[in-house]
């Protein structure tokens, strides 16, 4: 489907990655672009992100190419900005639990069949590939580390895209309350905050995180939502060799730029309590458990101390893959939302500034439009 153009002004709705490098890559393209966000920028998921670069697992040969791109771009931008501390390129270490549910040895196969850079490591040869690891706490099937890996620190990622899109002429406006896409007969023509301020556009971008689905839903389309509530815990800094990141059973683990780190996991995220009322709530034992699960892989077992949390919504759609591009029957209304945002966000922003400057389809994202949950 190819919307009217040409298109020479952009409404872009959410200051979470998505929204940030769709809004760069607009302004990148000449179009005048305003970027609304509800409170101050990185506030949603995007400021409370593992956010490791990867494509490691299985998915779909799809998701797995636009991964993969997804990683060239930061290759790029790592070239442009070599000393950033918030862009690492020190790979990823994995290993499972020591049970039936073990998939190392078959997931190395895999990822050496796509070519995925893969090793496989006993636990006593991983020093020497990757320092920082208590090698004791790697289970008997070893573990794969992925040198072509990395992390971002997201929020850093966001000012230094937003300080690029100001200087192209971008307009940001923060802390507008919540906006709404305003559709009048079949076509989006622009946002409305709830304090009645209008922004009349040819085109919008919907990239409110875990709120997409809601909100496009008001039009009457359906977005299969599997959005849990998340948990990342930050230490304060700690004098460690940890230069990877560390996927195990009972915590993921990533460096960050102030030399602390980021912490989730799976039964973590389970213990979440959500309020009635909406709000949620984290136990200090749950707290406690993820600091010593990651203080148990780190090699001295080092003492770690809880700095901050955040807690909330992490976006997902129903079937896993990332939902890109027009809202069929609406002209100029374009969504984004995915999980995997971090690896995804520059690629992302780049091929949706495109469709919308273009008005063409691209490839790379047709088996990730929202009309597959029609
Ligand atoms: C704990 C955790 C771990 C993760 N780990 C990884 C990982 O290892 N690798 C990876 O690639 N990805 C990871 N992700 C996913 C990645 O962080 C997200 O996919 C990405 O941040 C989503 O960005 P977004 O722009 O869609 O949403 P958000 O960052 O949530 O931004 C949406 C923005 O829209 C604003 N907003 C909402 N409603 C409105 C409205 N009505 N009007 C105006 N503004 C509005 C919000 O305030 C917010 O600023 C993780 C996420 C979490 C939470």
């Amino acid at each position: 489907m190819v919307t009217s153009h040409p298109v020479s002004k952009v409404v872009v709705v959410g200051g979470g990655i998505f929204g940030v490098s769709t809004a760069v890559h607009l302004a990148r393209l000449g179009i005048e672009t305003i970027l609304v966000n509800d409170g101050p920028l990185a506030k949603g998921a995007s400021g409370r992100s593992l956010s490791w670069l990867n494509s490691a697992r299985k998915r779909s040969a799809e998701y797995h190419r636009l991964r993969m791109i997804g990683i060239d771009r930061y290759r790029t931008l790592s070239a442009r900005y070599p000393d950033a501390a918030w862009l690492r390129f020190d790979g990823g270490l994995t290993w499972d639990a020591d049970d039936a549910s073990n998939q190392i040895a078959d997931v190395f196969a895999h990822e050496k069949d796509l070519g995925y850079d893969a090793q496989h490591l006993t636990a006593a040869a991983i020093a020497a590939v990757t320092p920082g690891v208590a090698a004791g706490a790697v289970t008997p099937q070893g573990a794969i580390f992925n040198p072509g890996e990395g992390w971002v620190d997201l929020p850093s990622l966001i000012d230094a895209l937003i300080a690029e899109f100001v200087e192209r002429g971008g307009r940001l406006v923060t802390d507008a309350g919540r906006a709404t896409v305003t559709v009048v007969d079949g076509r989006a023509t622009g946002a409305t905050t709830t304090s009645g301020i209008d922004f009349p556009a040819d085109a919008v971008l919907l990239a409110t995180g875990s709120d997409v689905p809601r909100m496009v839903a008001a039009t009457g389309h359906h977005i299969e939502d599997g959005t849990p509530i998340a948990l990342l815990v930050r230490t304060k800094p700690v004098d460690l060799a940890l230069r990877a990141v560390l996927n195990t059973p009972r915590v993921a683990i990533r460096p960050t730029p102030d030399g602390a780190l980021a912490l989730d996991s799976a039964w973590s995220e389970e213990e979440v309590i959500i309020n009635a009322d909406g709000t949620y709530g984290v136990k200090g034992s749950t707290i406690d458990g993820l600091l010593e699960q990651a203080a148990k892989v780190l090699e001295g077992h080092p003492k770690l101390e809880l700095e901050s949390y955040g807690v909330g919504p992490k976006p997902i759609p129903g079937d896993g893959e990332p939902v890109f591009g027009l809202l069929k029957d609406i002209q100029g209304y374009y969504v984004a939302f995915s999980h995997s945002g971090a690896t995804l966000g520059l690629i992302a922003g780049e091929l949706i500034a495109d469709e919308i400057a273009t008005g063409r389809e691209h490839p790379l994202l047709a088996k990730f439009r929202p009309s597959r949950f029609a």
